[in-house]
């Protein structure tokens, strides 16, 4: 895959005058263009998703940052987001801070300086950033809300170009709406992805993504009632994401079962021995 030029890795991209986006070398089919790194700050520079253990790219930082950096935030700790944490820590002396959780095998383990809790503030230097509780794609993820201009940095919560994995049992689709509709009752200004380009209109997108669930959820139920049989994951795949091309079945396949667990869980559709039917 060949990135645009503003998503090439290792360039740091300005993108206002406290942002910097660096992309990572870790393209691929659940990356995009590769895991962006942001610097935020000038007199100190704040890192938000140093992203995967490439010593290039954490010496890409490293320079950008050129001996300012103070803190390392991660919006959750999966590999492609946050094992570089700890080589910048080493290069830099600066401090880590996420949320903690029970560690599952897509986890990196990290010992943070400060372990987050909802709606914590990250300060330096005059800025500050606003740690948004936002499980559903993993339970330890946080968006952070840069208050100067308002921009919010969603890791996987909401990617550009692709929809977010719900995987369970970390990831949870009634967490994941649940996080997606808190974004809407929050002053934001622009949306900046752990994945792809910056995104304008954030309320909009917001109820966009909200809305493509639903419609989700809506085709999940209805291959469950039309089954006519007690159906197996395997069997509802292809009628609840028809439209979706097979190569990504087997990561729709994660999805359909966050779904499935939310239905049976709202009571709408039984479980038994891993086969689902209506109520
Ligand atoms: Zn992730």
């Amino acid at each position: 895959m060949t990135a645009p030029p503003d998503l090439q890795p290792g360039i740091p991209q300005r993108l206002d005058s406290e942002v910097t986006r660096i992309v990572a070398p870790n393209a691929g089919m659940m990356t995009g263009a590769g895991t962006n790194t942001y610097l935020v700050g000038t007199r100190e520079v704040i890192v938000v998703d140093p992203g995967p253990d490439d010593e290039s790219h954490v010496q890409a930082i490293s320079n950008a940052g050129a001996g300012r950096i103070t803190w390392i935030l991660c919006t959750h700790t999966h590999f492609d987001h946050a094992p570089a944490a700890a080589r910048l820590k080493a290069l830099t002396g600066a401090k880590i801070a996420v949320m903690s959780a029970p560690l599952t095998d897509h986890d990196c383990r990290l010992d943070p300086d400060r372990s987050l809790a909802p709606d914590d503030l990250i300060q330096c230097d005059g800025m500050s950033l606003r740690a948004v509780h936002t499980p559903g794609h993993a339970s330890n993820h946080v968006c952070f809300l840069l208050s100067s201009n308002r921009m919010l940095f969603t890791g996987d919560h909401i990617m550009q170009g692709s929809t977010v994995v719900i995987w369970p049992p970390d990831g949870n689709m009634r967490a994941y709406l649940d996080s997606l509709r808190r974004l809407l009752a929050l002053d934001i200004r622009v949306l900046a992805p752990g994945h792809g380009y910056l995104i304008e209109s954030p309320h909009t997108e917001v109820e966009r993504l909200i809305q493509h669930r639903l419609r989700r959820e809506d085709k999940v139920r209805q291959a469950v009632l039309r089954a006519g049989e007690p159906a197996t994951i395997e069997m509802l795949l292809p009628r609840a994401y028809d439209d979706v091309p097979k190569v990504l079945h087997e990561m729709a396949a994660l999805s359909l079962r966050a779904h499935l667990d939310k239905l049976t869980e709202d009571g709408e559709i039984g479980c038994s021995d891993g086969r689902y039917s209506g109520r």
